[in-house]
């Protein structure tokens, strides 16, 4: 019975573990505030918030784009 119930618990904790983190993230323009593109993050890999250099149709130009919210 103990025996039964540890190992259950190891496995739904084992699972958890390997299921991958993953997250829809938007990223914004710095410059104009504009949201132009849409991104999959894993977030055990990379936890700290993005920042990228995109081209804006906005600005015209690459500007820096940040992860939002
Ligand atoms: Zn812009």
């Amino acid at each position: 019975m103990t025996n039964t119930f540890r190992g259950v618990s190891f496995f739904v904790r084992r699972h958890f573990m390997a299921a991958p983190k993953r997250k829809i993230i938007t990223l914004e323009c710095t410059e104009c505030k504009n949201r132009n593109y849409s991104s999959e993050k894993n977030t055990s890999a990379n936890a700290e918030r993005i920042e990228i250099m995109k081209f804006c149709p906005f600005c015209n130009k690459r500007t820096k784009h940040k992860e939002t919210k």
